[in-house]
């Protein structure tokens, strides 16, 4: 993941989410996401896990995610993630300031992913 410099928080690795994730961080305005709408996709490579990557709720509808989440997995999908979904680095601390309950949804994603297959 890329490195991220806040201007409130300073350097640190950044946290991946959609578009909307991240305009929403930095509006004024009350914004219309709420942090349990938000769906994480892992992508796990080589013994290496990447993510979470947090979407909006319309952008995990495009990409076909489900609302409890998705781990890809190997080649096929490290390619998925980069070449179709994509992410947009932004401050972890920024993230977990707007949506404080994400860091414990991320806690546990194996067992949220895997309760529904
Ligand atoms: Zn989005
Ligand atoms: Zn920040």
């Amino acid at each position: 993941m890329a490195y991220i410099l806040c201007e409130r928080h300073g350097g640190s690795g950044a946290a991946a989410v959609c578009d909307h994730v991240a305009a929403s961080l930095f509006s004024t305005s009350p914004h219309p996401l709420d942090s349990a709408s938000l769906v994480p996709v892992l992508t796990t490579y080589a013994d290496q896990t990447l993510g979470p990557t947090w979407l909006c709720p319309d952008c995990a509808a495009l990409h076909r995610v489900p609302p409890d989440g998705l781990i890809l997995e190997g080649e096929e999908g490290l390619d998925r993630f980069f070449d179709t979904i994509g992410f947009t680095p932004v401050c972890p601390s920024c993230l977990t300031d707007k949506y404080p309950d994400l860091t414990r949804r991320v806690a546990d994603p194996r067992r949220r992913t895997s309760a529904c297959s």
